[in-house]
């Protein structure tokens, strides 16, 4: 088995989220007491986000990439960057640890594509909605073609996730507001909609809405199992 470089704490609140499911997925599939061999680097979110906010990426990069170098000589074998938007930096982080990064989007539009879909709604902090890091990924390397809120609905998918979810709050108010911005993409034409932040699971669930979801946390800890046991 090898072992998972997880870097975390971007918040912690999905973090944990990464922990349980990918250690329980070992243990549907290995039976008896397996678990997984994971190396875990929490970082300082305050930090991080005050690197977002003011458009530091490169000594946002730095700091990962120096977590994930000390992950690579702890012995991980690969990396799980555990969040949408800092993997606008995966590239700077692959340069700096030597150890190659699984994609969350890569691990996302495998399971839409397997499930046939090709026109996809994307919700994720407004980094992951409007810049390229993400989306092209998606248009480009795997041939999807993306719907992203309206200017004032992305500003309220954003706020959510930085004064709410990552802080562990969890409100019906907003959990309806991303519900009508979902319906909204799904007349837009989605098929689909990628819960394109690591938080976004703790608000809306499957049963919630009459289009396949395709949970970013899940997704990414399954593919990590996947990459862990191959
Ligand atoms: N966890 C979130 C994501 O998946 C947002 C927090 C962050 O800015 O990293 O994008």
């Amino acid at each position: 088995m090898k072992t998972i470089g997880l870097l975390g704490g971007m918040s912690w609140q999905s973090t944990v989220h990464y922990y349980r499911i990918i250690n329980e997925e070992v243990a549907a599939r290995l039976g008896g007491l397996h678990s997984a061999k994971i190396l875990l680097s929490s970082i300082e979110f305050a930090e991080m986000e005050e690197l977002q906010h003011s458009g530091r990426w490169q000594e946002a990069g730095d700091i990962l990439g120096r977590e994930a170098a000390g992950l690579r000589k702890a012995g991980a074998d690969f990396l799980v960057i555990c969040t949408n938007t800092m993997h606008k930096v995966a590239g700077q982080v692959e340069e700096a640890s030597g150890l190659p990064v699984l994609h969350i989007a890569d691990a996302t539009a495998g399971a839409i594509k397997r499930a046939g879909k090709t026109k996809i709604g994307l919700l994720g902090t407004r980094y992951t909605m409007e810049q390229d890091f993400y989306r092209t990924r998606l248009i480009e390397k795997h041939g999807l073609q993306v719907f992203i809120p309206a200017p004032a609905d992305r500003e309220m998918v954003n706020r959510v996730i930085y004064d709410e979810l990552c802080r562990g709050i969890v409100r019906p108010e907003s959990k309806r507001e991303y519900l009508r911005v979902m319906r909204q993409l799904a007349d837009d034409g989605a098929e689909g909609i990628i819960l394109g932040c690591t938080e976004i699971e703790m608000l809306v669930s499957a049963a919630d809405f009459h289009l396949p979801l395709y949970p970013t946390t899940y997704l990414h800890a399954i593919a990590a199992v996947d990459r862990a046991l191959e």
